[in-house]
């Protein structure tokens, strides 16, 4: 039960989020103001903002001119929710060391670190730049849930953290900006942080082997290889990260086990 509530939550968040991504850097609040038809200019009704379903229900359609509304809606809403869900079971074992409101404080963390994430992620795919305030507030909520509840690996996670914003900052470096942007190697300490070690680690790794990967694909769909690359880095350092976060301690010691 407390597990289907979580999902809605994350989708809740999801439709917020949207709205933060598309009115990020456009000097518009996300909280004021009602949303609107992008081609009609139709104030959209409070049926029409349902997380997912309304989407389904007007079949990606606006209700007023017919419009396609984009999928990046839906998808962000259900990635939260997969997200939020994740997380929730992730973590319910930890959460059971801190009573009620800072086990609860403990899921917020996680919720809000991770909302912040995905935020940066879907911006550098709109946009193909991070905004630098968004990784800054996931920085700040990184250091602040550590602070809180695990404060013993503070050091040792704003080392790891600072290891690979330096490797990244060096690669953004010598390849002078071509392989990949500092806001990227900004957004590594943000997650190397909150991670530590040695999750931190396999998230690069599985960042770089994502990458490779859809950029390969992407490169033999289009049928052209293009060393310049326009495929932004942030959903990889996302997607990287999420599944060290999910099963990198689980990957880390499978691995030891193979070498002892
Ligand atoms: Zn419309």
């Amino acid at each position: 039960m407390a597990s289907f509530f979580v999902l809605i939550l994350g989708l809740i968040v999801g439709s917020f989020l949207n709205v933060v991504i598309l009115r990020l850097n456009t000097g518009e609040s996300a909280m004021t103001g009602r949303s609107r038809c992008f081609s009609c200019g139709a104030q959209l009704q409070w049926f029409d903002l349902v997380p997912l379903l309304s989407f389904l229900w007007l079949r990606g359609k606006c209700r007023t001119c017919g419009s396609r509304i984009s999928c990046q809606y839906p998808l962000v809403e259900l990635s939260t929710g997969l997200v939020f869900y994740a997380i929730y079971f992730k973590w319910m074992v930890f959460a059971a060391n801190f009573s009620g409101v800072m086990g609860a404080m403990f899921f917020l963390w996680g919720f809000a670190f991770w909302s912040i994430f995905l935020v940066s992620a879907v911006y550098d795919l709109r946009h193909k730049i991070l905004p630098d305030q968004n990784t800054y507030l996931l920085i700040i909520i990184a250091l602040l849930g550590i602070i809180i509840f695990d404060r013993e690996r503070l050091w040792p996670s704003v080392a790891i953290g600072g290891a690979l914003f330096l490797f990244f900052a060096g690669l953004w470096f010598i390849s002078r900006g071509r392989w990949m942007g500092f806001g990227d190697a900004k957004l590594f300490f943000g997650a190397g942080l909150f991670l530590g070690w040695p999750q931190a680690l396999l998230a690069l790794f599985f960042s770089f082997w994502i990458g490779a990967i859809i950029s390969i694909a992407v490169a033999l769909w289009r049928k052209k290889l293009n060393l310049k690359s326009e495929i932004p880095f942030a959903p990889f350092i996302f997607l990287g990260s999420f599944i060290a976060f999910l099963w990198g301690d689980a990957i880390y010691f499978w691995h030891l086990n193979l070498l002892i």
